[in-house]
Formats: structure tokens, sequence, C-alpha cells
């Protein structure tokens, strides 16, 4: 089969990973096969004690040899069912897919809270008997996380309960909540009459440069999820609740799990909020600036991404394909090649269709050593973007790949440093390109971006925060999440922005996702962070080439140690981040500059 770029079709092609589609035998076969080994793990994690002398050791290598290759397999079927019930939320079959592998998980949930029950009281010379060891010496930060994992655990008999139990509860208010927007319809009126579109085509819609269609796609929007509001509330009352408790139960707060998972310090997260803060007036007159353009005192949120300047005509999905590669190809042939590769494999689905969930995601399958794109591309500039970034999620995976499991597991802020980099190297490509009124779009898309990143992400984290303040009091409904959200994003925006969407904490799947608290927070540093690696990558060659050793180490270093060997740059300071939001008040004044010029 030749495989050629660009491609025309749209859909991705999965039948490399798993023949067959919701109907494949090769998944069957595998879930059976998951469930009995996993079984047999259970039992083996069970009878193993700690050692004593390096000589025991051997039992523990052959158990972890077996626990990351099942970890390995489990992620690659976890991500085909993922896959489909994304691609097809019309389905019954196909959104049942994920939950197939509930017991799989569970299971494997157990393993990993016997193996803390294990490492529970592990000393610290029997703990540097695993360190000390050539095998065990590459997963030092993995041990460090089971044995730190293992003291704020609760007792074993405990933790299994809460796995057994999140199974049913916790995880199935995600899933309940992914059911329920996935099939949301959103009813618009255009051309004088009503038509109905999926969330993701709905959105799509928000930033058409026509004032009447994006004020109709948020009343739409708006509409369809103030009706599944009563819904979205008590799932996150009772995810917020089960949290809450069993945050209670280990000790630590809210943000205890979420500065672990992504290795990162209290003081950096606060150091990077605080510069966010610090830029927060020369955004407010960017924004002030595009509400004068587009002709309104101040902006509605369905203005907050209008198209400015010189409409972008609608690009092809094999336009998108071409213009990103041939970006990439200036900074990193490798990287090019990659992207080339994976568009051409039909690794992407990127079709504009209804019954596709919202939102776009990396996923990689493992075990096959490849990965998917999931998105909806529109025709828009802002498709391109999301496009280019997720390649470039795929492209930090790819680099990862060769590496053993414990060192794959990567912390969102630095998993976000491919991904916003490619993104980053498509606008800078884009603007050097364009004049005039073109480069006057483009400005607004980059400080656009900026917003988000410097305002609106600091504000779902300020949401969030407040979400379990306010679940510690008593009952999350729909009226209280709506209340506080706009107090949030309206001293957040402050003056320029007159409305604001008061349904975003039901809207935003983020507040969702049970096995990731505080989805927010890693954006902004990631937007930060990137812009410091992408920043040092254009000044200095020999770190461009050095850039996969970064890449590869974002699995096994912590964000502050990493951050210091490859920028020297200490996180703890508000400087730093400072100094990697750059620019932006240049580019705030030429975009003023420019408003005046075109008015
Ligand atoms: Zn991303």
């Amino acid at each position: 089969m030749s495989e050629q770029f660009p491609v025309e079709d749209p859909s991705w092609d999965l039948d490399p990973i798993f023949e067959g589609g919701v109907e494949s035998e090769s998944f069957d076969r595998e879930v059976e096969l998951l469930n009995r080994e996993v079984d047999e793990l259970q039992q083996e994690v069970a009878a193993l004690e700690l050692p004593q002398e390096q000589g025991q050791l051997g039992r523990w290598r052959q158990f972890f040899d077996r626990y990351f290759q099942i970890s390995d397999r489990l992620r690659e079927a976890g991500s085909f069912a993922r896959a489909l019930a994304s691609a097809h939320t019309d389905e019954a079959e196909a959104m049942r897919m994920p939950s197939r592998l509930d017991d799989v998980q569970t299971a494997m949930r157990q393993v990993r809270v016997q193996l803390e029950s294990t490492f529970r009281n592990i000393d610290d010379a029997q703990f540097a008997l695993f360190t000390d060891d050539e095998r065990f010496g590459q997963m030092t930060l993995w041990l460090e996380e089971l044995r730190s994992d293992a003291q704020r655990a609760m007792d074993r008999g405990r933790e299994m309960l809460a796995a057994k139990l999140n199974r049913d509860g916790l995880h199935a208010w995600g899933r309940l909540y992914s059911e329920v927007s996935g099939r949301l319809e959103v009813e618009i009126e255009r051309d004088g009459q009503m038509k109905t579109y999926s969330v993701g085509q709905a959105k799509n819609l928000m930033i058409n440069a026509d004032r009447s269609v994006r004020r109709a796609a948020f009343e739409g929007l708006q509409h369809a999820w103030k009706e599944a509001s009563p819904v979205c509330a008590s799932a996150l009352h009772a995810i917020r609740g089960t949290q809450r408790t069993l945050y209670e139960e280990r000790g630590g707060d809210c943000l205890t799990d979420p500065l672990e998972v992504n290795r990162v310090e209290r003081s950096t997260i606060e150091a990077m909020f605080e510069a966010a803060r610090e830029f927060k007036p020369v955004l407010q007159r960017y924004l002030k600036a595009k509400a004068r353009l587009i002709g309104v005192d101040r902006l509605q949120w369905y203005d907050l991404r209008a198209p400015v300047g010189e409409e972008a005509k609608e690009i092809s999905y094999s336009e998108a394909q071409q213009f990103i590669v041939d970006q990439v190809e200036e900074f990193s042939p490798k990287m090019a090649s990659f992207c080339r590769d994976a568009l051409a494999r039909r690794w992407v689905e990127a079709e504009d269709r209804p019954c596709k969930r919202q939102g776009g995601y990396c996923t990689s399958f493992p075990v096959s050593g490849q990965i998917r794109i999931f998105m909806t591309f529109g025709g828009t500039s802002s498709g391109v973007s999301t496009l280019a970034h997720e390649l470039g999620h795929g492209y930090h995976g790819m680099v990862m790949k060769k590496l053993p499991a414990s060192e794959r597991q990567m912390p969102m802020g630095l998993a976000e440093t491919a991904s916003t980099l490619v993104e980053a190297l498509v606008e800078q490509a884009a603007l050097r390109q364009a004049g005039g009124q073109r480069r006057l779009a483009l400005l607004d898309q980059r400080l656009e971006r900026a917003t988000a990143f410097l305002i609106n992400i600091p504000a779902r984290f300020q949401l969030e925060k407040k979400m379990h303040e306010l679940r510690a009091e008593g009952r999350l409904h729909e009226e209280l999440l709506s209340d506080v959200t706009r107090q949030v994003f309206e001293r957040a925006y402050g003056d320029p922005v007159a409305g604001v969407d008061e349904l975003f904490w039901a809207s935003k799947l983020h507040f969702f996702i049970t096995g990731l608290p505080f989805y927010n927070f890693p954006y902004t540093f990631g937007y930060l962070f990137s812009r410091a690696v992408y920043q040092r990558a254009l000044d200095d060659e020999t770190f461009r080439d050095g850039l996969d050793d970064l890449l590869a180490d974002t699995g096994r270093m912590r964000c502050e140690p990493l951050a210091q060997k490859y920028l020297d740059a200490d996180l703890g300071s508000v400087e730093f981040w400072k100094e990697a939001a750059g620019a932006l008040e240049e580019d705030v004044q030429r975009f003023e500059k420019s408003v005046e010029a075109s008015l």
C-alpha cells in the first residue's frame, strides 16, 4: 500500500492496532488475556517480600518486567477503546468499549495498592538495594514515587476497597458525564432554519467571522448545557465529594496529588501564576483593542475568539498538513518526517461530522509503537493549530517510545513541551509570511492564546479550588456552580469583558476527568515552559540538537531539576516565568498599532 502525503481521507485507521473496530476479535482476546494475567499478577505481588540482600531481587525483576509489560498492553487496549468511543458517540457498542476494561483496570490498581502496601515500611537499606541495582537504577524516580505514595496511602484494606468502589463511583461519574456531553445536540438557527450540531461543530461556529453566527452558536451551546447542567452538577458533586473523602483519609489537600502527579513543587506553580497575574494589565489592553476593532464597548464571551483582520480562506485538510510539515521542516527535519509519516499512515481522525466527542487529543499505543490523534478539523486556522499541537504530542511520544515504561510517564506540564512548541512554530511561520490585515489576524490569534493560558487557565485553577471549598460546605448544584464561575471569570478578565460563560463549569470536560484532577495548571506551565524552550532552541543550535534528550528526560525527572539541567533555570522564581512570557508586551503594542491603523 502506498502511503501518500498529504492524505485526502480525514478519518483514521485503527486496524493496525486491533482489527475490526467494535467487533474486533483480537481486542476481545486481548481483554480476556489481560484479565487472566492481571489476576496472576495479583497473586505474584501478594507473595513478594522486601529483599534483605541483592540476591533476592530476582523475583522482583521478573515481577516488574511483567508489570510494565501488562501496563503497556492495558494502555494499548485502553487507547483503542477510547478512540472508538470518541469517534462514534452515536453507537452504543462503541461507547461501551472503554468500560470493557473496567475490571482489568481495577485489578491493576489493586496490584499497585498491594505494591504500595509492601513498600510502605521499606527502610533505607532495603530501598538502596533496589536503586543500586542495574535494572532498578533506571527507575529510581518511579520507585521513589512508589515509596512516597505508599507513605501517603491509607492501609491496604481501605485502598483496595477504594479502588473497587471508584470503578462504580468516582470514575463512573466521569464516564456518565462523557456520555451525556458526547450525545449533546446543539440547535442553532442558520440561514433562517434550525439545524442540529454536535458540541464540537458548534464550538467551531464560535470562531465564525459573523457575530450573529457566533452569538447563535453561543446561545445554542448555552441552551444545550443548561439542559444538561443538573446532571453535570450531580456528577461534579459526586466527583469532588469522593475526592475530598479520599484526600481526608490519605492526608493532604486537593493539590497534593495533582502536584505529585505533575512532579512539580507548589512554589513553582505559585511563582508561575504570580507571573501570569503581572501580565494581566497588558492582556487587558489587548482585549480592549480587540473590542475597538470589532466595534463594541466591551467583549462578549463569544467575541473572545472572534477572527479579526483578514479572514483566512477556508483551509483544506491537505493544505493544513502541508503547511504544518513545511514549517516544522525548517526547525527540525526529523520532526517533520515524523509528522509526514503520521499523516500519511492515517494516524489522525480529523473529519468534520456529528457524533464525535468534542476536543482534541493525542494518544499513544506503546505495544505497536504508534500514536493516534483525535480532533475535528473545521477548515479554520485554529484547526491547523490543533493539528500542529497534537502532532507535537505525537512526536514527543515517539521520542519516548524506546524507553522502558517506568520512564515514559511524563508530567502533564512537560508533556506540553513539544506540542506547544510545534504550535508556536506554525504560528510564528504564518506570522512571518503575513502582512497587513493577515498579520493583524495572526497577532490576534497569538494574543488570544496568551490570554487563554495566562488568564483563562489560571481562572480554571481558581474555579476548581473553589469547587473543593464549596463541596466542603455542602451541595454543589447548578446555580451555585454558575454563580461562582461567573464571579471567578469576571474577576479574571476584568472590565474589557462584559459577559462570561457561566456554564463553563459544565461544558469543560477537564473538570470531570476523574483520574487527573486540576487538568489546568499544567497548560500554563507547558505554555510558558515551552516558550522558554522554543526561545532557547531558536537562539542556540546546540540546544536545538539536544532537544530529543530533553524530551526523553521528561519521563524520568521532576520539573525543577529538568529545568535546571537543560535551561539552567530556577522554576521557583517569578522572573523565569516572566522571561518565558517574554515579548508579550511588544506583541500587544504591535496589535494596538495595527488596530489603530485599520480603523
Ligand atoms: Zn496538549
